[in-house]
């Protein structure tokens, strides 16, 4: 018996392969990991016959998504090895190639590519119900033509076109001895070669017969949408809105996400046996739990409109009017989104960096994008704004508290862009970024990849990122409600005798001062003494880690407010604070500032933390940008700092 023919299904992502190998394999699919990596190997069997009639079993294995043949990615590099070494037990004896008819240029650098393998390639000319002009036989048998291979157009999911594909993947296939690059380039020119042979193909091949063709619908809207002027302001407009969704619309769910977990603990404290477990759940376990699960609704609303708005084809054409004004700086068009979904929370932000292809680009956004103001620094700056300038000052026209606030907003912004310059230059390019700017036609949204996209991005933030989440809570719990033995049960006394007084102690307040937490705290004064801070400022730092807006909860509990937990008392009780040596107030204009700019550049959240390390997949880019904010951190509260507290 002969052995069974093997057929790899190669395309780019998005061009409908599962789809494809859905239709093709049927029920016959075993689903299992490549050797040694954790991609995902999909293979299947189905019955081919061709023209005789005669049937033909075929083993058909689906292929990671790749862009070329240049891997950038594992998913790339596992398909690569397989089309290229002929030992490898999944090497193919035939290539069916999906490549989605909208967007024939981007999709053809692939196809070329695996021509030059010398392989039998056949294209399975997707999405055949939406390719427009393109779908006339003389047009698919020219492209066939010029690149030498059998094009056969399907819909995969409207089934057309299917038997004629499996007829042709039965027949034999003759490779193509077309080249579309010479010999000779070097590897750089060689995407810029091959990009512009294909132009010219798909050029030649749309114009025929197109002249008196209207303008496409495409083409209308692209005329404003990527206009010089219309193109930004339509896009600020489309920002504007997705923003203040994600504000507005999330803030509801949140809520209830957190009165959900307050109920939860509360029942707990009622129903738990008293004692050290309980406290570790309630306080270490169930409040990391809600710390992570309430970034859901911000981060499955912004993926949402992420969805929308690669799928419609928009997301190209930012990308395309963004790009000469980001990659000044280092970064891409698409960076613009997480850039600016920063200003909400970092978290959702830096997990839509995905859709930036180019490694290092994608990186460098990654690592700035916490500069950025996030709505958690909020309730700190408004605390500290109303601490220095107490009497709403207001310079003409201007309130001077919102003037200093924007002035926080700007800074953060100005200094992701400043970072992101420093590190253009410092961060090695991994791979060589040729630039396809093809735009795909517009379309409207596949609520199912919508859906799939948002269901996607939350199970990997709960399930990778919640982890870390937890564990850093249960460790920052532990640090805040522990002390050397004996300390809390002395507080307890000492409290006890008071009540007897008029003056009662805040059990609280005094717990904290003395638990692991208030030891580093005192223990950090020294090095953070220089930057005007006391050692309980030095426990909020550290208890805030958890996230930026415990500075508020933390400060509360040190200055004792007792049961009025309201910012007001927060804010009177910090502004009579004085220094025990000098006699100053503690929150001068200098400390207050300064602290200021310290919670503007300081990475002060594990959450964003926990996130980076799992887009980045290591620890060093965490650790990196922990540092290089950190120092950014302490040395610009230094300055501000020196230069005002005189
Ligand atoms: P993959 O990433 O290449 O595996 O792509 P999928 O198979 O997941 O398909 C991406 C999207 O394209 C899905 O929403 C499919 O429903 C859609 N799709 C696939 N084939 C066709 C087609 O022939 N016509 C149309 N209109 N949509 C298709």
């Amino acid at each position: 018996m002969n052995p069974i023919l093997k057929i790899a299904l190669v395309g780019n992502p998005n061009s409908g392969k599962s789809t494809l190998f859905n239709v093709l394999t049927g029920l016959n699919q075993k689903t299992g990991n490549f050797p040694g990596v954790t991609v995902d190997k999909k293979t299947g069997t189905t019955k081919l016959s061709n023209e005789g009639g005669q049937t033909i079993p075929a083993f058909i294995i689906d292929l990671p998504g790749t862009y070329s043949l240049q891997p950038k990615s594992i998913d790339e590099e596992v398909a690569c090895e397989i089309l290229k070494n002929k030992n490898n037990p999944d090497y193919p004896d035939k290539i069916v190639v999906v490549v989605d008819a909208t967007n024939l240029k981007r999709h053809l650098f692939l196809v070329t590519q695996l021509i030059e393998l010398e392989l039998p390639v056949i294209i399975a000319l997707n999405m055949i119900d939406q390719a427009g002009s393109l779908n006339t036989k003389a047009k698919i048998d020219l492209l066939s033509e010029r690149l030498g291979i059998p094009v056969i157009p399907v819909s995969a999911r409207k089934q057309i076109g299917i038997d004629s594909l499996k007829k042709t993947m039965a027949s034999q296939v003759i490779p193509s001895s077309k080249k579309f690059v010479s010999p000779d380039t070097n590897p750089a020119a060689e995407s810029i070669e091959r990009y512009n042979s294909i132009s010219v193909l798909v050029n030649d091949i749309i114009q025929q017969n197109d002249n008196n063709d209207k303008p496409t619908i495409t083409q209308r809207l692209d005329k404003i949408l990527t206009h010089r002027i219309w193109g930004f302001v339509i896009f600020l407009v489309v920002l504007f809105f997705i923003f203040q969704s994600i504000f507005y619309i999330a803030s509801f769910p949140m809520k209830w996400i957190e009165e959900m977990f307050l109920h939860f603990s509360e029942w707990g404290r009622l129903y738990l046996p008293k004692g050290e477990l309980t406290e570790l759940l309630i306080n270490g376990v169930l409040a990391g739990l809600s710390g992570v699960v309430v970034f859901v609704p911000q981060i499955a609303l912004l993926f949402g409109f992420i969805g929308i708005l690669e799928d419609t084809g928009y997301m190209a054409r930012v990308s395309f009017i963004m790009d000469r004004v980001m990659r000044k700086f280092g970064l891409n068009g698409r960076s613009v989104i997480p850039l600016i979904s920063g200003v909400a929370c970092a978290v959702p932000a830096i997990m839509s960096a995905r859709t930036i292809s180019n490694w290092k680009e994608r990186l460098v956004t990654i690592l700035i994008t916490p500069l950025m103001s996030c709505s958690a620094r909020l309730p700190v700056y408004t605390l500290l704004i109303s601490l220095i300038f107490p009497n709403g000052k207001s310079m003409g026209f201007f309130n001077i508290e919102g003037l200093v606030l924007l002035s926080m907003y700007l800074i953060g912004f100005l200094a992701a862009l400043a970072a992101a310059l420093t590190m253009k230059f410092i961060i090695k390019n991994r791979e060589k970024s040729y630039f396809i700017m093809e735009l795909p036609v517009y379309r409207s949204p596949r609520w199912n990849n919508v859906l799939y996209t948002i269901y996607e991005k939350v199970k990997i933030f709960l399930l990778d990122a919640g982890k870390v989440i937890i564990a850093v809570s249960i460790i920052l719990w532990v640090l805040s409600s522990h002390a050397p033995s004996g300390k809390f049960e002395k507080i307890e006394k000492q409290h006890e005798q008071d009540l007897a007084t008029n003056h009662p102690t805040n059990v609280a307040a005094e717990k904290l001062k003395a638990s692991y937490a208030g030891i580093l705290g005192k223990a950090i004064e020294p090095a953070i003494a220089p930057l005007g801070f006391d050692w309980k400022i030095g426990i909020a730092l550290i208890t805030s880690f958890a996230a930026r807006e415990v500075f508020v909860g933390t400060m509360a509990t040190i200055y004792s407010v007792g049961d009025t937990k309201n910012t007001q008392s927060i804010r009177e009780k910090m502004m009579a604070e004085k220094n025990p040596v000098t006699g100053n107030p503690v929150y001068s204009k200098a400390t207050g500032l300064s602290l200021m700019i310290f919670f503007a550049f300081a990475m002060q959240c594990m959450s964003t933390l926990a996130v980076v390390k799992r887009e980045t997949k290591s620890w060093k880019w965490p650790v990196v940008q922990f540092v290089y904010m950190g120092c950014m951190a302490y040395g610009a509260s230094f300055i501000v700092y020196t230069l005002f507290k005189i």
